[in-house]
């Protein structure tokens, strides 16, 4: 049974989440993207098409195309607003600090680097969403090892 219902996280949290969920931040395709990454998540039916477009190191443009649950589909596009404009390596390292707020430190989950994000803290709480969360991040990774 999938269970695509948004766990409970505080009614501060959950508007953000929603918010991001209805109204989607860099929605729709990239004429012009240099890669392109498809990613699921088969436990929750998630799905996320990440386009990029990385010139010189740098994220000059992002949009994605998927479906899924809030969760997912909230922390791609919390992700698109942070990574636009950034140098990949920021981008990494931001991955990075999402996984540690993702497996529970606490400091992570106060870094201001995660902006809108941090809103998705307490989803740590709950496993079998985490995976949720993480999909955009895993695409973004992706495509960064496909850029090359
Ligand atoms: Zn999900």
């Amino acid at each position: 049974m999938i269970d695509r219902s948004t766990p409970a996280l505080g009614d501060l949290f959950q508007d953000i989440i929603l918010e991001h969920y209805r109204r989607p931040r860099n929605k729709g395709a990239l004429q012009d993207a240099t890669v392109n990454v498809h990613m699921n998540n088969p436990t929750c039916g998630d799905e996320v098409h990440l386009h990029l477009v990385v010139e010189e190191g740098v994220v000059r443009d992002v949009a994605f195309e998927g479906e899924g649950c809030s969760i997912s589909q909230s922390s791609i596009s919390m992700m698109t607003q942070m990574l636009k404009g950034q140098p990949v390596e920021e981008g990494l390292r931001l991955a990075e600090r999402f996984k540690e707020m993702m497996h529970g430190d606490a400091d992570a989950a106060k870094d201001k680097a995660l902006r809108d994000a941090r809103a998705l803290a307490g989803v740590s709480k709950f496993p079998t969403r985490v995976k949720c969360a993480l999909l955009g991040w895993d695409a973004f990774e992706e495509a960064v090892e496909r850029q090359g």
